[in-house]
């Protein structure tokens, strides 16, 4: 076990700047959002609905869906993947975050929101730029579906055809799940695909005829 000791330091110029920004939400933000929040604290939550998307930075669900803190329940990971089900003895975050808001918090509703652009999904068309390690490439090999489907499509609409071609992964992986597929076939749960245009700032929605069209 590495030594811990140390190993916080709090002579970042960045830390001292986001300590800053805490600053101005207590004096500014906190005094109007005390009430909900001790609301919250005291009922717990009941978000509105749950959403998968990418860590990516410019990819904020709670600002793209107007939300404030109690209504959406977040999971964020590398391109918004969802795996298959696969119980065993290892960790698995997004699984474990899936299997808190729906067989605890009963969302009603999960959206998988991809976005354009998407870091991840370069890399696993075009093999990344940067070395990777351990973790970034079985973790994309989740959406080799999409890539295999996405091949088909001309170089300059790839991209884009992954990135739609990924949500629907993830979605069908959801099914995969004996918990959210007894809910979705009872009408307990309702999953959603969705593709946000960080160049545009729209937002796309999966319909039935299989395509994303802009809401
Ligand atoms: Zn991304």
């Amino acid at each position: 076990m590495p030594a811990f000791r140390g190993a916080c330091r709090n002579d970042s110029l960045e830390m001292d700047r986001l300590i800053e920004g805490y600053r101005r939400f207590r004096m500014t933000q906190w005094p109007e959002r005390r009430a909900s929040f001790e609301a919250l604290a005291q009922q717990g939550q009941s978000p509105r609905a749950m959403v998968i998307a990418c860590s990516d930075s410019r990819v904020d669900p709670a600002m793209i869906f107007a939300t404030g803190p109690g209504e959406l329940f977040v999971i964020r990971n590398v391109a918004n993947l969802v795996p298959a089900y696969g119980p065993d003895a290892e960790p698995h975050a997004t699984s474990a975050a899936l299997e808190f808001a729906i067989q605890v918090l009963q969302v009603p509703d999960v959206i998988v929101m991809g976005h354009a652009m998407c870091g991840g999904i370069s890399a696993l068309l075009q093999g990344s730029p940067h070395p990777v390690g351990d973790f970034l490439g079985p973790w994309m090999r989740i959406a080799e579906p999409a890539k295999r489907k996405a091949l088909a499509y001309n170089e300059a609409d790839r991209q884009t055809a992954c990135e739609h071609e990924a949500v629907k992964v993830s979605l069908r992986n959801l099914l995969t799940f004996p918990w959210i597929e007894e809910r979705v076939n009872n009408a307990r749960l309702r999953l959603h695909g969705a593709m946000f245009d960080i160049r545009s700032g729209v937002l796309s929605v999966l319909q039935a005829d299989d395509r994303f069209t802009p809401v």
